[in-house]
């Protein structure tokens, strides 16, 4: 009985937690039944991409290198300060 209803509670967990964080309805309820049914297998498989995703892709400004020159530059410019060739910096 206790083997049903802990990872019962672990899965419901799993699923606001998910919640919150913008997933779907679909991977909600994929997430809770493979916790609640394997829950030796998804519980760490969660906490793993869990912990991948919150974590920002990449920072919006920076210091960047340019592909030309090789010079630095400060934040998000179109063109190098110093060659001035074109930076493609939605593809960087
Ligand atoms: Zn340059």
């Amino acid at each position: 009985m206790i083997a049903i209803i802990v990872p019962f509670f672990v899965a419901w967990w799993i699923a606001s937690d998910a919640k919150k964080r913008g997933y779907t309805q679909g991977q909600i309820i994929g997430w809770f039944l493979g916790v609640w049914f394997l829950l030796i297998v998804f519980l760490p498989l969660y906490l793993i991409l869990r912990s991948r995703s919150a974590k920002p892709t990449r920072p919006a400004t920076g210091p960047g290198v340019c592909p030309y020159c090789g010079n630095l530059f400060q934040g998000k410019v179109t063109y190098c300060p110093y060659c001035g060739q074109k930076l493609e910096d939605d593809s960087l």
